[in-house]
Parts: C-alpha cells; sequence; structure tokens
C-alpha cells in the first residue's frame, strides 16, 4: 500500500464513510451517496436537457454533438459541496465514483467504443499543489465505465496567470483561450470525449473544443459532473 492509500485507509478508520454528499446518512448499498440523496439530487435527466442547459452559456461551443451532465449546479447547494470536497480537499476518489455514475446514465445513450477521453488540463503548478487534477480523476470513473483510453497530456495548461483581474467574460475567455495549448507529438483522437467538473460560463470547454477541431479532432462530445443554471 502507498502512502496516499495508507493515509485513505487511516482516514476511513477515524471517519466512516457517509453519504458523500449530505455527510449525514450510511450511503445506500454499493453506492457512495444515501437513497434520499439519489433520490433528491438535481439529476440531468438525459444528454437533451444537459444540451438544453448548455444552449444558454455565453461560450456555447459550435460542433458539439453530444453532452452530458450528472448534476444541474447552483451555490451553496450539495452538489457544489460535493465538487468543492472532491477538489479542495483531497477527495478525489469523489471524482472517481461520480465518473462511474456518470457513465452509467451515458452508456445507455449512445456508443463509446471509438472514442478517447481528454481531460480538461490543470496548470502543472496547481495539479502539483492539489496532488491531482480532478478532471483526470473524473476520467477514471468514466474508463471504468466505457474500458476506452484516457489521453491526460493531450492538452495543457501552459500558463497559470489569474484571468480574475480580466475586464470582463470575453477578456477572460480570450486569457484562458491563449492558456491551453495542444501536445501534438501523439496521434489526435477522431473521436473525443471532453471532461471537466463543472461547467458555468462554457469558456473552458469552448477553448479546448476549438484546439481540438483545429487538431483534426471530427466528433467531439462532453460530460460534466454539473452544468450550471
Ligand atoms: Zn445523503
Amino acid at each position: 500500500m502507498n502512502y496516499k492509500g495508507l493515509l485513505e485507509g487511516l482516514v476511513h478508520l477515524i471517519y466512516p464513510s457517509l453519504c458523500i454528499a449530505c455527510q449525514e446518512n450510511d450511503p445506500f448499498s454499493d453506492q457512495r451517496l444515501c437513497l434520499p440523496c439519489l433520490q433528491e439530487l438535481p439529476f440531468v435527466y438525459n444528454s437533451a436537457d444537459s444540451m438544453a442547459a448548455l444552449e444558454g452559456k455565453d461560450f456555447f461551443p459550435p460542433g458539439i454533438r453530444y453532452f452530458r451532465s450528472l448534476f444541474y449546479y447552483t451555490k451553496e447547494s450539495l452538489v457544489a459541496e460535493m465538487i468543492h470536497r472532491l477538489k479542495y480537499n483531497g477527495q478525489y476518489r469523489i471524482g472517481h465514483y461520480l465518473g462511474h455514475l456518470l457513465s452509467e446514465k451515458m452508456q445507455s445513450e449512445q456508443s463509446w467504443s471509438d472514442y478517447q477521453i481528454v481531460p480538461v488540463p490543470l496548470h502543472a503548478k496547481k495539479r502539483k499543489s492539489r496532488g491531482f487534477n480532478q478532471a483526470e480523476e473524473i476520467a477514471k470513473g468514466l474508463q471504468k465505465g466505457f474500458t476506452i483510453p484516457v489521453r491526460n497530456n493531450l492538452l495543457i495548461r501552459s500558463r497559470n496567470e489569474s484571468s480574475q483581474t480580466a475586464k470582463d467574460k470575453w477578456e477572460r475567455s480570450r486569457i484562458l483561450k491563449e492558456s491551453i495549448t495542444i501536445n501534438h507529438t501523439g496521434q489526435i483522437p477522431k473521436r473525443v470525449l471532453l471532461v471537466d467538473d463543472v461547467i458555468t460560463t462554457g469558456s473552458t470547454i469552448a477553448a479546448c473544443a476549438n484546439l481540438l477541431f483545429e487538431a483534426g479532432t471530427k466528433n467531439l462530445s462532453v460530460a460534466s459532473l454539473a452544468v450550471s443554471v
């Protein structure tokens, strides 16, 4: 057992795992969510409803054929808290579980056998301080469901400057676009499933989508744990 695994084992001993959303009830069966949360969390019904949520975004990326989100996202909700714990409290396994849950929903909607999973990149410095990239952890859960390759280093976040000082969302989008590049050393997959944790304005996936299309991707689908409404 490595250090990470040992630490996780100890944490589990001290804090027996409760539902990852409400953190009050025992999880249902072999799930990591309790039954009330499985029934009451704002799950998105299908890909058509996911697409409808994406179409209202400022940066709806053209050419996306399919989009699937597991949850609707609102501030200070259980979904927001759960994703916060995934990103900032080191609970990367939440990403595996929710990614796998998402794969179960997506499996009935279309075939994924010819696809490669591409996680939205995190800047190396941020990845190092966090210990992981949450999109890669979600991708692991999806991969378990689909058994298709994951291309962790196809997209690269080359600059880490804060976009918070930008004048407006359009300038933020421009800065973001310049900070993501594509790694041309490997083969560019024709069919890509792009993965992110939360989609808010759509500018990150739009920047990634444009790069992938320019590089030769023909068919782009997107999956996220949550989409803001
Ligand atoms: Zn719960």
